[in-house]
Order: structure tokens, then sequence, then C-alpha cells
């Protein structure tokens, strides 16, 4: 399945809540959920119908795998492990969706959306351990460090993403070192950690059918 490229923001109009897809402008008046809240499309202001059963079930699916950036396959794929591993199965499949490097440089502040920090990854910005790691999937584990490589810390972005996520609070699973362009996963994010608009219960009842 093809990556998504049209604009982000018709994905939070599409499940009428704000989804934080693009950092700054999420926290203006520039936001079109603020002024447009209904969803995307020549027929989406007369869309009244109340979403119920599996309906609501796919919304809850849709808005975490648009939150995160993944694709179908690779989501189900976190499913399915989150099902095998001990623990409850909704909690697993968010905590492995944090685990992600893409979503970790984001919560350490060094971009301003998951996006953002998805492409300083791609493009070799980020270590992990001392070793450039470009895969945002990668799941970072308990103990490792991840850092903005010395050569890139120059890049414009990150000074935005700085100043933005001073104003946000860390989580509580990361360790912080905004100065050395570094943060360390000190535990495994809990789901009272993971402050996001989902209700996971419904996507396991979703793909337990
Ligand atoms: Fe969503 Fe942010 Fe766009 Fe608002 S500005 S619609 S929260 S991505």
């Amino acid at each position: 399945m093809a990556r998504y490229t049209d604009a982000v923001c018709r994905l939070c109009r599409r499940e009428g809540i704000k989804l934080f897809l693009k950092g700054t402008k999420c926290f203006s008046d520039k936001c079109p959920i603020e002024k447009r809240n209904f969803a995307p499309g020549q027929h989406g202001k007369d869309r009244k119908t109340k979403v119920v059963g599996y309906g609501l079930q796919l919304r809850e699916k849709q808005k975490a795998k648009r939150i995160y950036f993944t694709q179908e396959g690779q989501f189900r794929n976190y499913f399915e492990n989150a099902v095998k591993s001990k623990g409850v199965t909704g909690a697993k499949l968010l905590e492995s969706l944090e685990r992600r490097l893409d979503n970790v440089v984001y919560r350490l502040g060094f971009g301003i959306s998951r996006r953002q920090a998805r492409q300083l990854v791609r493009h070799g910005h980020v270590q992990v351990n001392g070793k450039k790691v470009n895969i945002p999937s990668y799941e970072v584990s308990v103990g490792e460090e991840v850092q903005i490589r010395e050569s890139s810390r120059k890049v414009p972005i990150l000074e935005t993403a700085r100043e933005f996520a001073s104003h946000q609070p860390a989580p509580a699973w990361l360790e912080i070192d905004r100065e050395n362009y570094k943060g360390r996963v000190s535990a495994l994010p809990k789901r009272e950690d993971i402050q996001l608009p989902v209700n996971e219960q419904l996507i396991v009842e979703l793909y337990s059918k």
C-alpha cells in the first residue's frame, strides 16, 4: 500500500479530532480543526451519522495508525506481536508504537512532529548507542541512548523543535539531555505515560473478530 502523501490535516478532519501531526501549527488558530471541524470532501459537512460498533473500532485503529504514520500491514504486525507478548494486548500495542525510533526522537523533542522526526532518522541524523540508525521503525530498548549526530546538530529544524519541546512535558520513561542532543530510554512506556486520544481496547476488538 502506498504511503499517504496528501495534506495531513485532512486526516485530523476525517477523525474529527486533533491528531497533532504538524507540530506548532496544531497549537495555533491556523489548525483546520479549529475552523472546519467536519470531514473533508464535497459531502463532509453533511455526514451526521453517529459512528457505532465496527465503525467506531475502525476509526480508533485509523487514528492510531495515522498518529504513528504506519501502514496497514505494519500496524497489523504490531498487533500480532502484542498478542504474543505478556501483558494487556492494547497497552503492549501502544508500547511498541511508542518505542519506534521516529517516535522516540519526537518525544525527545528533536522534531516538532513525528513526521519531521522520521525525516531526521531517514536522512541519517540519528544514532542509537553511537551507531547511525536510519530505520524509523527501529524499536528502541530500555537502556539505549538516542542522539543526534554531532555533524547534524546544525540542522535548522532542530532549533525550532528544541524550542517547541521546551514547552512540552517530558515523558516519564525518557531521560532527556537537550543540551547534548541526546536521551536515554530509562523504562518501558506505561499506558498512563502515553497521552493519546485512542481507545486501544477497540482496536483489539477490531482485530480479534
Ligand atoms: Fe491536525 Fe495539526 Fe493539522 Fe490541526 S494543524 S488539523 S491538529 S495536523
